[in-house]
Parts: C-alpha cells; sequence; structure tokens
C-alpha cells in the first residue's frame, strides 16, 4: 500500500471513531466534532495525501515551519490552526493566516494578536490554553485567571482578537481514562464561564482538547476540536 493509501484509510478509520464517539455522547448536546490533523514536522506528501482524502484543517507547532509550509503549499481552501508554543514575535506569522490560534495564555499576548488583526484588518479567533494541572514549566493559564483573560478579550482597544473557547493538554498519560478527569474539567470551566457576564468579543463554543492517543474519550466529553498527529500521518 502507498503511503498515501496509508494516509487514507487511517482518515477514514478516524472519523468513524469520532462519529462513534459523538454518538456515544449523544449528537444532541454537542456539535459534531472537528478533525485537525496535526501536521507538524511532516512533509508536505503527507499533508497533500490528507487533502487529497477530504481532511481540511491542519495544525502546525511551529511558526515558521507554518510559514513554510503557506509559501510552499496554496490548496486554497485549507483552515491552519497554531497549536504550538506563543511568543509575540511568532504573531506575525499567524494572525490573519490561521483560522485559529490555540494558545494563548497570558494577557499581553492578546493585546498583541488584537494590534496585528486590526493592522491587517481581520478578526483572529483564538483560544485560551488551561493549565489545569497546574504542572511547572508548561503553558497554559491558571483556570482561575481565566476570567481575567476573557476580560482583557472584551476589551482591546480594536475588537480585533475574538476568544471563541478553551483548550487543554493533559498530563501525559498511559490510559486514555486518566486524561478524562481533565477534559470533564475544562468542559466545567468553560460552562461556568459561558453562565456568567456577557462579554464583547468572547463565546466559548469551543472546546480543543484529544490527541492521537484519547480524541475519543474527549469527545465523550464534550470536545469540539481534535487534534490528530501520529495517527493519521504515522510516526514524525
Ligand atoms: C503534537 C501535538 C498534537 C498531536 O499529537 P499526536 O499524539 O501525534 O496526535 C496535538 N496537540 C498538540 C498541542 C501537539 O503539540
Amino acid at each position: 500500500m502507498s503511503e498515501a493509501q496509508a494516509i487514507a484509510e487511517r482518515l477514514q478509520s478516524i472519523r468513524a471513531r469520532i462519529d462513534a464517539a459523538h454518538e456515544r455522547r449523544g449528537p444532541r448536546q454537542s456539535p459534531a466534532p472537528r478533525l485537525i490533523g496535526v501536521s507538524k514536522r511532516q512533509p508536505l506528501a503527507r499533508l497533500a495525501a490528507a487533502y487529497a482524502a477530504g481532511l481540511r484543517e491542519f495544525g502546525e507547532n511551529y511558526a515558521q515551519e507554518l510559514r513554510d509550509k503557506l509559501s510552499d503549499w496554496q490548496p486554497g481552501d485549507v483552515n491552519w490552526h497554531y497549536i504550538g508554543a506563543l511568543q509575540t514575535n511568532k504573531l506575525k506569522y499567524l494572525v490573519g493566516k490561521t483560522a485559529l490560534i490555540h494558545t494563548v495564555d497570558r494577557p499581553e499576548l492578546i493585546a498583541a494578536i488584537d494590534q496585528r488583526a486590526a493592522r491587517a484588518q481581520v478578526i483572529q479567533p483564538f483560544l485560551i490554553e488551561v493549565g489545569l494541572a497546574g504542572e511547572q514549566q508548561k503553558p497554559g493559564a491558571p483556570p482561575e485567571r481565566v476570567a481575567e483573560l476573557l476580560d482583557a478579550c472584551a476589551q482591546t482597544e480594536h475588537g480585533a482578537a475574538r476568544c471563541v473557547g478553551l483548550m487543554v493538554i493533559p498530563p501525559a498519560a498511559v490510559d486514555p481514562e486518566q486524561s478524562r478527569p481533565w477534559f470533564r474539567e475544562l468542559r466545567r470551566l468553560r460552562d461556568s464561564l459561558s453562565a456568567g457576564p456577557l462579554r464583547a468579543n468572547v463565546d466559548l463554543r469551543e472546546l480543543s482538547m484529544g490527541m492521537s492517543a484519547d480524541f475519543e474519550v474527549a469527545i465523550e466529553e464534550g470536545a469540539t476540536l481534535v487534534r490528530v498527529g501520529t495517527a493519521i500521518f504515522g510516526e514524525r
């Protein structure tokens, strides 16, 4: 079997597993989850194979790698997601070029996104990455600071940064069930924040959670975006 065929088959089986997990959750409870193919450190031939098999959402972790892929490959109708570590000096590669930035965890990033998006005359959607486990040296805003970040989003100078949800990377686990409490906690945090005051430029409809090893559990807990890399593209 060619590599392209293998990618197409893996995509098909992941889509079936996504549908089944969504069914278990109860489809009326949540919108159909969207699959993001995480293509960091994967050659363009593999992205093109996934595209040919219908994938339209791609996730990248490195801003310069994303820039290079955008200049070398222009299928036109792809949504790019940025899921890597974020610094303000990376934003020039991301704002106006990505459908969604998943990893905002500090107020200065929101202000910088707003500035760049206003200059480019776009609205830039983003997610707040939440550090639920309180792991040292790991990215993610502490859960008790998320409301402040939403306030910062509601009060930007230009109103050009829009928070559309939350994202989490749970601690590494051997069993996907170990991730379930973190996914559940992210959903609860979202639900409690959504029940709070209405804020301009904030609508927490997306929950970005679940990777190759645990995306089904994440969907059972309400994920709207799953980020799947190796299970589609193979080892990096
Ligand atoms: C690499 C990465 C993924 C994909 O991981 P796989 O285990 O290959 O599915 C998902 N989310 C983030 C934030 C990542 O960095």
